[in-house]
């Protein structure tokens, strides 16, 4: 039977029965399933620079990431308020214990964005300080710095998960050795940040090989703090204390805000005689009015169960 006498015979005319075969036809022919893409998780800007990291820098880690879950379970205790450290200085409160959460990153930014975001599971926020002369940040060169721009993307996403950004504080290894100015290298740090919309209020001096040389702190390169008022390396002298927090912009310097206990991992070692689990008991045991800064290093932490 040809197809046109069929359409004839059908009962409600021609038009109505071709929609009926179409529609008869539609899961055999015409309609496409939509192609569903898997989404692929695109690799981040930094992905080179992470692995490099991480073969470089992974090996330091002395204590797990279940450790530092047990130190942030500790702080959940309610009579702790956790804060990064320029709201720590400002925050007076005898019914609390206040503690600010510090981070240097010396070597591991990438260690960084984990523990935030460890801390952002417990809703905690810190304040972690950046430092212009570690390999991660770029090169020293002509007196000024050459960033990563990759790392932008790290600043951005530490400070995206509710960390403060501070400096980490070198100045008098970019003094000596890379011949910077103190006052133009600090406000181009701090402009480049202001760049990216991060606001930065505070610097925490670094422990490096030139400072430890001199016997003297790299927070004594802000008058604020200075006890003197030069150095000499290697027979040359250099000016100290030339220029204050305030014409850097900067509001304060880690070690020089309020606190009355400091619990650090420095050199991937607890200052406690009893080590780790030593501030856990000086935590638990804390009253309120107490005024707690705890200084945890990215690179001391993540280290693989064996
Ligand atoms: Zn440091």
């Amino acid at each position: 039977m040809k197809i046109k006498s069929l359409l004839n015979r059908f009962p409600f005319g021609s038009g109505i029965a071709v929609l009926f075969f179409s529609l008869a036809l539609l899961p055999f022919s015409c309609v496409e399933e939509p192609v569903i893409n898997n989404p692929v998780e695109e690799p981040p800007p930094y992905a080179a620079l992470e692995k490099q990291t991480r073969e470089e820098n992974d090996w330091r880690a002395v204590f797990t990431w279940d450790q530092y879950i047990q130190l942030m379970t500790v702080l959940t205790d309610k009579k702790f308020l956790v804060l990064p450290l320029n709201e720590m200085r400002k925050t007076y409160d005898s019914t609390v214990v206040v503690v600010g959460l510090r981070h240097d990153i010396d070597f591991h930014p990438f260690k960084a964005l984990e523990m935030a975001d460890i801390e952002k599971r417990f809703f905690f926020r810190a304040t972690y300080f950046v430092l212009a002369t570690a390999e991660y940040y770029g090169t020293i060169t002509n007196k000024a710095a050459l960033r990563r721009p990759e790392m932008d993307y790290v600043y951005k996403e530490l400070f995206s998960k509710g960390a403060e950004i501070g400096i980490h504080n070198d100045l008098l290894t970019l003094m000596i050795i890379y011949k910077c100015d103190p006052l133009i290298f600090t406000l181009d740090e701090i402009s480049h940040y202001a760049s990216l919309g991060i606001p930065v209020y505070g610097t925490a001096a670094h422990g490096s090989q030139i400072p430890r040389d001199l016997l003297v702190s790299n927070y004594e390169m802000f008058s604020d703090f200075a006890a003197r008022d030069s150095v000499t390396y290697n027979g040359q002298k250099y000016p100290v204390g030339k220029i204050s927090l305030k014409d850097c912009g900067l509001e304060y310097e880690a070690y020089h805000i309020s606190f009355y206990h400091y619990y650090s991992d420095s050199g991937g070692k607890w200052n406690d005689t009893n080590g780790f689990d030593g501030v856990l008991d000086k935590l638990r045991s804390s009253k309120p009015g107490d005024r707690i800064q705890i200084l945890a290093h990215p690179e001391w932490w993540g280290r693989k169960k064996s």
